[in-house]
């Protein structure tokens, strides 16, 4: 698995496929980066972030299954609501977000 190389094609599509933490990560920077204007415009993303409340909990939102997923932190642990686990990819999304969003709030 090639992850430093980045995607430029015309059709990058940031999906969930395997639920796992590493796809977190990515959708969040994805997210991120749209959020500030930064992103490719035919990039699709598959996580965004609908509701964060700092050391409560997170409302994910995912565009392909158009559900929305609640990750609860419990002691600074995500856990999601979903998966009933913290070591799947909305875990792990929220775990990013709690790690940038927080300063700059
Ligand atoms: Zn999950």
């Amino acid at each position: 698995m090639d992850r430093s190389k980045p995607n430029n094609n015309d059709n990058n599509i940031i999906e969930v496929k395997n639920n796992i933490l590493e796809e977190g990560i990515e959708c969040f920077t994805h997210w991120l980066s749209a959020e500030e204007g930064n992103s490719e415009k035919n990039s699709y993303i598959q996580l965004t972030l609908k509701i964060f409340e700092k050391d409560n909990r997170i409302l994910i939102h995912d565009y392909f299954q158009n559900i929305d997923i609640e990750v609860k932190f419990d002691n600074g642990v995500p856990v999601c609501t979903l998966c009933k686990t913290a070591e799947c990819a909305h875990a792990e999304f929220a775990i990013c977000t709690e790690q940038n969003l927080s300063s700059s709030l």
